[in-house]
């Protein structure tokens, strides 16, 4: 049997490159980046992340992760604080993806660089070559490959915008151990700290927000700053030239319930968690390393992911209807009173969105 061809090096193909490389089984890992870049993502470790990293040797401290021990939820001017289950931690994709690739390899995954264009039964096409395998794990997370492509919401999708705010010593003494959601009528903003205590701000919003300020992420922006005093007081820190990053139309809520014979879908190509939960990552190396497993315990690709969108589905849904609450005004308002009034809720409801 030929070896297992892993495609996209992020959380959900690490882990599985690992896990498989660690029962004996030497995968190929395909990138598309030879450097390792700091993919758009809200940089948040939750509590279950944190283990999985440490079941593989990678200690978020020893990165210099910024522990983080509460939850803030900001809706207009009402505030939440709850603690988080366990702690969690704030870490950029850069360093996350560096280490993770780098275990990887050490386990004995051969990387290969080359971006993927198609994906067919044994078959992934690259630009520079075709990598051919019987057992191909799709884990190319947000972005479609042709051949395996994943359905898309047509009536207002949600889409990503991040923007990275340099380190400043106002900004950190505000962020301190803390994770930030401000609730928007059209979505949320996270806000955590990051290893060089920078504040990565990452916003999941309905694109018809952007529409209404003619399409330019810059003005949706200064407009939520203008009408959300708290997001807009962290936001007077950003300086002009900020770069911001975005990714369109992120199909919350999907889950992969069947698959190609030979295809494993792993990570956001298997199932994609409303990330205001922060457990994005969690789902991503949880199902590498099941895969793994599963694939090792000669299972077949199908029957994976059934199972797994059967463990999936509980806290994807539950996150999506906090989603779809948060995002009406009075929604936002009440789950942050729920969450002052009522902490030991909001913790139930984090261990809810946890798979
Ligand atoms: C706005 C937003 C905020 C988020 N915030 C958080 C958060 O704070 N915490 C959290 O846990 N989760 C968060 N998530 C979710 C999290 O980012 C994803 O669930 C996670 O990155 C999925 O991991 P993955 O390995 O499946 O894919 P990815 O992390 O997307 O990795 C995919 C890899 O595949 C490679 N690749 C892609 N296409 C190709 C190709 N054609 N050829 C070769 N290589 C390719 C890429 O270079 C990349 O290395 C957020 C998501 C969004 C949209």
């Amino acid at each position: 049997m030929s070896e297992p061809l892993i495609l996209g090096a992020g959380p959900a193909g690490c882990m599985a490159a690992i896990a498989l490389a660690s029962g004996g089984v030497r995968p190929t890992l395909l990138d598309r980046d030879a450097t390792v870049g700091d993919a758009l993502c809200g940089g948040f470790l939750s509590w279950r992340t944190a283990e999985r990293l440490r079941a593989v040797g990678i200690g978020p401290i020893q990165l210099g992760a910024h522990p983080v021990e509460t939850l803030a939820l900001v809706a207009g001017k009402s505030e939440a604080i709850a603690a988080l289950p366990s702690p969690g931690f704030g870490l950029s994709r850069r360093a996350l993806d560096t280490a993770l690739r780098r275990r990887a390899v050490t386990e004995g995954a051969r990387l290969v660089i080359d971006r993927a264009r198609t994906v067919r039964s044994g078959m992934v096409e690259g630009e520079e070559a075709d990598h051919p395998a019987e057992a191909i794990f799709l884990a190319s997370g947000k972005h479609d490959v042709r051949g395996a492509p994943r359905p898309r919401e047509d009536d207002d999708p949600a889409l990503g915008i991040r923007i990275r705010i340099p380190a400043h010593d106002a900004l950190r003494a505000m962020l301190r151990g803390r994770i930030e959601l401000h609730l928007f009528r059209c979505g949320y903003a996270g806000i955590v700290l990051q290893e060089d205590g920078s504040a990565n701000i990452c916003l999941a919003l309905r694109k018809s927000a952007l529409a209404d300020v003619g399409g330019q992420p810059t003005a949706l922006l200064d407009r939520l700053a203008d009408m959300h005093p708290r997001f807009g007081e962290r936001m007077a820190f950003a300086p002009d030239d900020t770069a911001i990053d975005t990714v369109g139309s992120v199909p919350y809520g999907w889950i992969a319930r069947d698959t190609q014979r030979g295809l494993w879908r792993l990570g956001d190509q298997a199932a994609v968690i409303p990330s205001l939960a922060g457990e994005g990552m969690a789902i991503a190396m949880e199902s590498g390393v099941a895969a793994a497993h599963a694939f090792l315990a000669g299972t077949d690709a199908a029957t994976f992911q059934r199972s797994f969108a059967r463990r999936a589905a509980r806290p994807i849904r539950t996150a999506k209807l906090i989603w779809q609450v948060a995002e009406t005004g009075a929604g936002a308002r009440i789950l942050t009173g729920v969450a002052r009034a009522l902490p030991a809720l909001a913790r139930t409801a984090m261990g809810l969105t946890r798979i």
